[in-house]
């Protein structure tokens, strides 16, 4: 294959735009480029970031051609001056720039479609260094555009991301799997999502499991919504293999880790307590304190929500907790508003106030003012009626404000979740 320097299938990229080391964009089509043709079972092993500047483009696209033979390059395709890429690559190609003539009359036949006239400045982007392939662009006025020498391929397209992405879809990718026919299978992953548990002692219940999913690894990445576990098949086996052996490896880590695995992929807590619910025919009322409502909008996110959440309590003061879900005045004067008794009362309350068959609540000190030696901020309660029993737990949780509500509204959620496949088996 001409250019093709590895025997692997590798490409670099690079993302053009100064909004972009500004830090006014991120480079989202750099990502997205690695995610999408990992999928093929082709490595992006480089990526560089460089200004609308000639010069900093035609080195930065010089420098990665030398080093894999396969480049592609996002953005700086505009109309405007300060769109470089075309000139850079033309001029490290020793090229000159023509137009063109069959993409200007479409863009010029788009433009009168719509009842305009084309503006001048778009006859550059028909611009293509002389004897590169030019890629229709459906979505834009830039055209996708491939230029190649004995030193391999460059590949421009333009940086709007959609624009982009079509045109990978419909021409890089193809192009590319002919340019790569030995390449080794798909990147392909499986995210499994554990709550509850520390990364530390997920690893050690993990320990003597992991080696034995090989030629699989697993990732740890932990978030404030707990640690999900990362399996990935690296391009050893094939698409179809690969699917076999993420199902295998899942099947165990289930297996071995139970009740902490809540969901697979990007589905979240929420969704799964909703689809629990609504899969027992079971209604939910709400009472929540620290979290100020970020319970309630993480149950609601959900389209269908309605059919099982009746309704979500702020109750913020102690008034609030009296008078919305009935907390007793003494349990609050005995107790404080942050402890097991207030919280259980609060769930109890927000299922007898919205007629529901189940009750969530927490309380808690969100901070950073408010701790005390007894309860220092992290200090939280969470509650969940389900059934006859009200369950509620204590957390001590570390972190500033925003973590300690993030943790609260996940550890509530995930005792609900439990409380219900508990009353079920
Ligand atoms: P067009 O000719 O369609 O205008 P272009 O190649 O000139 O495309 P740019 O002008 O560089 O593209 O960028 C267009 C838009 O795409 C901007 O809003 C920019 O923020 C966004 N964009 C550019 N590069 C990236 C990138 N690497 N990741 C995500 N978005 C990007
Ligand atoms: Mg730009």
């Amino acid at each position: 294959v001409s250019g093709a320097r590895t025997p692997e299938a590798a490409v670099e990229v690079v993302a053009i735009g100064t909004e972009l080391l500004l830090g006014e964009t991120m480079d989202g089509n750099g990502a997205w480029l690695g995610r999408r043709l990992a999928a093929e079972g082709i490595r992006v092993v480089g990526r560089s970031v460089v200004p609308d500047d000639e010069a900093a483009i035609g080195d930065a696209v010089a420098v990665a051609l030398a080093r894999t033979g396969t480049v592609l390059c996002s953005g700086g395709l505009g109309p405007t001056r300060d769109d470089r890429t075309r000139a850079a690559v033309a001029g490290l190609f020793r090229r000159r720039l023509v137009v063109d003539d069959a993409w200007l009359e479409v863009v010029r036949e788009r433009f009168a479609r719509r009842g305009l006239v084309m503006a001048p400045s778009n006859r550059a982007q028909a611009e293509i260094p002389e004897g590169a392939v030019l890629w229709p662009n459906a979505r834009g006025t830039a055209p996708g555009i491939r230029v190649e020498d004995a030193r391999g391929a460059v590949v421009l397209l333009p940086g709007v991301p959609h624009e982009l992405r079509a045109l990978v879809e419909d021409h890089v990718v193809p192009w590319l799997r002919e340019r790569f026919p030995l390449r080794p299978g798909p990147v392909a992953s499986r995210v499994v999502r554990t709550t509850g548990i520390a990364e530390s002692a997920l690893g050690e219940r993990l320990d003597d499991l992991l080696p034995q999913l090989a030629p699989l690894t697993v990732a740890f990445l932990p978030s404030l919504d707990g640690t999900d576990l990362r399996i990935t098949s690296w391009g050893s086996l094939s698409s179809r293999e690969a699917e076999a052996a993420l199902d295998a490896a899942e099947a165990r880590l289930r297996e071995r880790l139970g009740i902490l695995v809540y969901a697979t992929g990007d589905t979240g807590l929420a969704a799964v307590v909703g689809a629990t619910l609504a899969a027992r025919g079971m209604t939910l009322g709400l009472a929540e304190s620290c979290t100020g409502g970020l319970i309630s909008a993480r149950l609601t996110h959900a389209p269908g929500a309605s059919t099982w959440f009746l309704a979500g309590y702020v109750t913020y003061s102690n008034d609030a907790k009296q008078r919305d879900v009935g907390v007793p005045a003494d349990l609050l004067s005995a107790h404080g508003a942050v402890s097991a008794e207030v919280a259980s009362a609060m769930a109890e309350g927000a299922r007898r106030a919205t007629g529901a068959d189940c009750g969530l609540a927490v309380t808690g000190v969100a901070g950073p003012a408010g701790g005390t030696e007894a309860k220092p901020v992290g200090t939280v309660y969470i509650a969940a009626a389900v059934g006859s029993e009200v369950a509620v737990r204590l957390l001590r949780l570390g972190g500033d404000r925003f973590e300690i509500r993030h943790r609260s509204a996940q550890a509530a959620l995930d005792l609900l979740r439990r409380r219900l496949l508990e009353a079920a088996g």
